[in-house]
């Protein structure tokens, strides 16, 4: 019988093709007490040890096929591997309780996973999947259970799994699946970056399919709608045949305009530039036509290491990206660490609301000698490019200035050292919290350009947190709030001749493009693979029809509202 399962597009495209279900090794663990600890500790070791060996064979293979940045999970995999917790945690476990190596690592682990789990913090969820993806891993060895179940897929097929972890997507083979859904996993899982990354259609969190589908039944991927359908008649398979044809068409179409400029009809011309974390994700954006980049986010250096990136290190990352960027402008934000991003040697302290706490601007006026030694290495990369500077998080003009006079001392101590540096840097700020959007007027005599962050604009605007599902109903880019919001900051910006950039999520989705370009922002920064297809839809609208739209959405009431009316004025791409 056909069936038809909602859940998360995760990564856009149609696959059709028939199931392959995965299942899951059978790992039960009994507990058995052991005469010698020092030989189960031993045994503990030796599963370690080879599941390193594999970690590493994987991340090389990663590496070469899919690029750093998905062979960067495998790295943090390896990194739980070393982490002397959790191992000493397990053979203290095997000698004080004289247990077997499997229930020890399986009382370790759950202690974990539970703690990251109870964070309700997506991000330290992510890290409960990590370390139950690595500790599965030892388990098998240790077990003696040998995980063949993916390499069993002899056909094309479309993949279907309870959740699937980083490792086993990497192990997907390429030739033959087509696509993937999961019962659990969000958006911004891992297996869900991966599978963007890969350009593999997948849905997430349909909650059942792996109830409702067995190996064989005959099923549609719609990665774009989140939906599964599960043995489609004819006239369905017919219908989304045809869909995946279009979708199809459609990305050979935004490939075309990989080398033009990103101008209207009538000839208004903006800037889509690209979000980075790493200079390995360079390659991505030349290969998406970004003309600049609108955030490098600095944090990512700092993290996943014991100890501060060192002004040399710093400089070098810096350099390497404003070199390949070849004069085309980049905005490097200074850290950005707190909130959900925890940097475990900095020593940050426990916060009930860690959003609203010690973070970003405010931790790097408090720690100085960290924020001169970024802003040097910066200085000094900005001789080999077109740089500028933005610090996150500012809310209030005293913290601008402070920041600003930190980066004035070091500019003149780095000349009297003799080094070279660019002549103009500008000096921007994220605009993402309300009182800087509210006040714009008043920052924009002060800086040189905002670029609005709107992940965390939404969030305090709306007080719905960016990382709970249980309020994403109220996480509305499309807010009455936030369009004005947008609008007052932009209006202010050129009121005193500055330039205003967006580099939260909002500024590469079909709907906000033309509502944004329609309010005049001039830079649109997004994740690189979204830029061909904004650039198709900016080249296709015309600025005099979408600035009277633009101010009539103004006047929604309802985000749907909005939407809808996107929709029906046949502003999106499809
Ligand atoms: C934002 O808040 O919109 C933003 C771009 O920064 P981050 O997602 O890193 O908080
Ligand atoms: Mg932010």
């Amino acid at each position: 019988m056909a069936n038809q399962l909602q859940g998360i597009a995760a990564s856009k495209g149609i696959a059709i093709a028939k199931a392959f279900v995965l299942e899951q090794p059978d790992m039960t663990v009994e507990k058995t007490s052991v005469e010698d600890p020092a030989a189960e500790s031993e045994r503990f070791r030796s599963a370690v040890g080879k599941a390193k060996e594999e970690l590493e064979e994987i991340k090389a293979k990663t590496l070469e096929e899919q690029g750093e940045e998905n062979a960067e999970i495998f790295a943090a995999h390896l990194l739980v591997l070393d982490d002397p917790e959790l191992l000493k945690a397990v053979e203290s476990k095997i000698s004080d309780e004289k247990i077997n190596a499997e229930s020890a690592l399986k009382d370790v682990t759950d202690m974990f996973v539970t703690m990251f789990q109870e964070m309700d913090n997506e991000y330290m969820q992510e890290r409960a999947a990590d370390i139950q993806d690595v500790s599965k891993r030892v388990m098998l060895h240790l077990l003696g259970v040998e995980n063949t179940s993916l390499a069993g897929i002899k056909d094309t097929s479309i993949v279907i799994a309870e959740d699937l972890t980083p490792s086993d997507t990497a192990q997907l083979n390429r030739d033959y699946t087509l696509g993937f859904a999961t019962d659990i996993g969000g958006r911004t899982s891992h297996s869900a970056i991966m599978a963007r990354s890969l350009e593999l259609p997948a849905v997430v969190g349909t909650k059942e399919v792996t109830a409702q589908v067995k190996t064989g039944d005959l099923l549609i991927i719609d990665g774009i709608e989140g939906a599964v359908f599960v043995n489609p008649d004819s006239a369905v398979v017919e219908e989304y045949e045809k869909k995946q044809e279009g979708f199809l068409q459609q990305k050979e179409k935004w490939k075309q305009v990989v080398n033009e400029s990103s101008i209207t009809t009538d000839n208004h011309q903006v800037e889509l530039a690209a979000n980075i974390g790493t200079p390995d994700d360079l390659e991505g954006v030349l290969n998406n036509g970004a003309e600049g980049i609108g955030l490098y986010r600095t944090e990512f250096l700092y993290m996943g290491r014991n100890e501060l990136p060192s002004e040399d290190e710093q400089f070098e990352a810096y350099k390497k990206v404003l070199t390949e960027m070849e004069n085309k402008p980049v905005v490097i934000r200074t850290l950005d660490i707190g909130g959900d991003k925890d940097l475990p040697y900095l020593d940050l302290p426990e916060e009930l609301n860690p959003f609203l706490g010690f973070r970003a601007i405010r931790l790097c006026l408090e720690e100085t000698d960290m924020f001169k030694t970024q802003l040097r290495a910066l200085l000094r990369a900005s001789a080999f490019g077109n740089l500028k500077i933005m610090f996150p998080m500012v809310a209030t003009i005293e913290e601008f200035r402070e920041a600003k006079a930190i980066f004035d001392e070091e500019w003149r101590n780095l000349k009297e050292e003799g080094h070279e540096i660019a002549e103009k840097i500008e000096l921007g700020i994220m605009v993402e919290i309300p009182s800087t959007a509210v006040a714009a007027d008043l920052f924009a005599d002060e800086v040189d350009f905002f670029s609005i962050g709107t992940n965390d604009l939404i969030q305090y605007t709306l007080a719905a947190d960016r990382m709970s599902e249980k309020v994403s109903h109220l996480y509305q880019p499309y807010h009455p709030a936030i369009l004005r919001l947008v609008k007052q900051v932009i209006d202010a910006a050129h009121e005193k001749g500055k330039w205003v950039g967006m580099c939260g999520e909002m500024a590469g989705e079909e709907t906000a493009v033309p509502i944004l370009l329609g309010l005049g922002l001039d830079e649109f920064s997004m994740s690189a693979t979204s830029i061909l297809p904004a650039r198709t839809q900016v080249r296709g609208l015309a600025y005099e029809d979408v600035q009277p739209l633009a101010n009539e959405v103004l006047n929604k009431k309802t985000s749907s509202e909005v939407e809808q009316f996107i929709k029906e004025q046949g502003l999106l791409n499809v």
